[in-house]
């Protein structure tokens, strides 16, 4: 299968959800990614800040990214430039820095609370406690230059398709709660990026509006990838 083919073929799922794609990248070649830009695709997603600066620099520059990937915040200087979302926010201290590189780059960086579902212990994100606490935060308040428009989560990386429903289901729980609460008059905090490969289905059912799909649109991704990812996922 092409990766314009693959491309199609989801599109054709998302239309009738309303939901973004968003073309995880990562490892990709260059080549690979024009492929899918001139299939159409626009917004791609890395999960590493310096891998995604080098690639904005030699891509079409209408193509927007997103940061997917857990980010410290000493790299946030590499993408707060050009990044359009980061999906991976869980701190406050990472929040006040996005907001210090944004401020110095004359721009409002969108973000996305990445909250922890999955069962998993070694998945980033916060729960939804600590994602209250950030909210009614006295500094959170102060920052200017970052806008929260909604939540991501990862569900639990398993066959059982119950429990990820049910993970996904938590997740827009949390996000119709942290709405009511934090955001009711925010029509921009209407985002729920949930969704990969093997699981972006059960997440459109759930609610999702933007899903983050690597393998599905450009094959199986570089073994040393699959290392280092689970590497990460494991720090
Ligand atoms: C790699 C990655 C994806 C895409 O994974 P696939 O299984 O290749 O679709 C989505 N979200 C995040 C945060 C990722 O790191």
């Amino acid at each position: 299968m092409s990766i314009a083919t693959n491309l199609s073929a989801i599109n054709a799922t998302l239309q009738t959800n309303h939901a973004q794609l968003i073309a995880i990248s990562k490892t990709q070649s260059n080549e690979n990614i024009l492929a899918a830009y001139q299939a159409g695709q626009r917004v791609f997603g890395e999960n590493k800040a310096q891998e995604l600066a080098e690639k904005q620099q030699l891509l079409p520059l209408d193509i927007k990214w997103h940061m997917v990937g857990h980010l410290q915040t000493n790299k946030v200087k590499y993408i707060a430039p050009f990044v359009e979302l980061i999906h991976s926010v869980d701190s406050l201290h990472l929040l006040e820095e996005i907001n210090k590189q944004a401020l110095k780059n004359n721009r409002v960086i969108d973000c996305l609370l990445q909250l922890s579902i999955a069962d998993e212990e070694t998945k980033y994100g916060l729960d939804l406690d600590e994602a209250i606490t950030l909210l009614r935060d006295p500094d959170y308040q102060t920052l200017k230059n970052i806008r929260l428009v909604g939540v991501m989560g990862m569900a639990t990386n398993t066959d059982n398709l119950d429990q990820i429903k049910e993970e996904f289901y938590e997740l827009k729980i949390f996000f119709q709660g942290l709405k009511q609460s934090f955001f009711r008059k925010e029509d921009s905090f209407k985002e729920i990026s949930m969704g990969m490969s093997h699981d972006y289905q059960i997440a459109l059912e759930e609610g999702s509006t933007m899903v983050r799909i690597g393998s599905a649109i450009f094959g199986k991704r570089q073994v040393a990838d699959e290392q280092t990812y689970s590497e990460e996922l494991d720090a």
